[in-house]
């Protein structure tokens, strides 16, 4: 019998994710987190298969590699070693794919490079992903390892939505696009609401809000990205924890030329201390939601900016597909958080849109309406699996090549 497990590798600067999946019936064989590669106090957290007790290190782990060796020896504890014949491959996540990657890629030395040569347009995340890609191949060259690009689904995207009003030669010449983010999210959501509606993803327009704490928007029509919020890096679009989304580009020219600051610490300022943290001092939705009941005013205006611009990116990619089928509201916020999708989408009437006060309230881990049974266009709460979607992903692709 060929081989179906499939692990999938989300490596951070310095933090590696991982799942092990069967794909038989795409279930869970384990989980886990390694946090704080490179300190002394690294940190495994491992989960085997539901029902298993949690188990965790906490010693130096110097690198991506080390800690690659450590998750191998947490699977291997539980009869799942890198080493077994089940392994079918190994799922990467990717941040950016830039034009070129438009599918899951099996990565050769030519891919490494190209994902290499991206390095500018994704400083934060490319090295990463790459340094997990390079240590997966040094321990098992044998199999194959599958790049899912984060920005593959956004490839679709026609010129009209991907690029900016600037000049063109200038453009071209440092690749400055919209390319669009959390690509793998919005794949899976959009096709698990034509799911949810009964339909094919060819006939349905589905405009997906992934809200976790990093945030975007996209309309997918028919299957297919037109439209999404982030661009060439993960800031533009929505207010998100720590980021700014959308601003007027003047203001960073303003912070320099009479702020003085360096481009460095305005960089800082606009992904890590800027979006709910720097309006209310809290990113989290929950801890917004606690100071709103109390009537905290920063709270409450942080609350109202995030819903104001949700709103406008609704507008917006409601006009851009012109016929609507679905609202999905996904990842921790979307998922949990009643009180934004109820506001987002309040007044919303003459649109078609509305949510059902009660079943908006009900708690689930399901896909799952929560418009009114009439509505004309439905809104749903589509929880997100971006793992599930790698594996899948990369399970059809070396699946397909056998
Ligand atoms: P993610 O990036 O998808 O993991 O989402 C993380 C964010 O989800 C957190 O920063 C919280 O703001 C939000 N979140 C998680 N659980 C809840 C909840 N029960 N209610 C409101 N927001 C939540």
């Amino acid at each position: 019998m060929s081989p179906t497990r499939v692990l999938v590798l989300n490596s951070g600067s310095s933090s590696l994710k991982y799942q092990l999946l069967d794909m038989r019936d795409r279930a869970r064989l384990a989980t886990g987190l390694v946090e704080r590669i490179g300190e002394r106090t690294s940190r495994l957290r491992h989960t085997p298969r539901s029902g298993g007790t949690v188990r965790e290190r906490t010693e130096p782990i110097a690198d991506h590699a080390a800690a690659l060796k450590t998750v191998a020896e947490e699977l291997a504890a539980d009869g799942l070693g890198l080493d077994s014949p089940e392994l079918a491959a190994i799922g990467h996540r990717v941040v950016h794919g830039g034009k070129l990657f438009t599918e899951p890629t099996v990565v050769d030395d030519a891919v490494l490079a190209e994902i290499e040569r991206l390095i500018p347009v994704a400083p934060l995340h490319n090295p990463a992903n790459l340094t997990g890609i390079r240590t997966a191949r040094a321990l098992r060259p044998d199999l194959p390892q599958v790049a899912v690009f984060d920005t593959a689904f956004h490839t679709t995207m026609p010129e009209s939505a991907a690029r900016y009003a600037i000049d063109v030669r200038t453009a071209d010449e440092h690749r400055i696009r919209r390319y669009g983010f959390h690509g793998t999210s919005h794949a899976y959501v959009s096709r698990a609401t034509a799911r949810l509606l009964g339909k094919a993803p060819e006939d349905v327009n589905v405009i997906v809000l992934h809200l976790g704490n990093g945030a975007s928007a996209s309309a997918v029509r028919g299957g297919r990205c037109v439209d999404t919020s982030m661009g060439l890096t993960p800031l533009e679009g929505l207010v998100m924890g720590t980021r700014s989304g959308d601003i007027d580009p003047a203001v960073i020219f303003h912070l320099a030329r009479v702020g003085k600051m360096s481009i460095d610490e305005i960089d800082t300022l606009l992904n890590k201390r800027s979006g709910l943290v720097g309006l209310c001092g809290d990113n989290d939705m929950r801890e917004i939601r606690r100071r709103v009941d109390e009537g905290d005013e920063a709270a409450t205006l942080a609350f109202e900016i995030y819903i104001h611009r949700l709103k406008k990116y609704i507008g917006a990619y409601y006009a851009v597909l012109g016929t609507v089928d679905a609202i999905a509201f996904t990842a921790g916020v979307g998922e949990n958080a009643a009180p934004v999708r109820a506001a987002a989408v309040a007044g919303l009437e003459t649109l078609g849109l509305a949510v059902d006060d009660a079943l908006n309230t009900v708690r689930g881990d399901a896909p799952r309406l929560i418009s009114p049974a009439d509505a004309r266009v439905k809104v749903a709460v589509v929880p997100t699996d971006e793992e599930l979607e790698i594996a899948t992903q990369t399970y059809a692709l070396v699946e397909n090549s056998n």
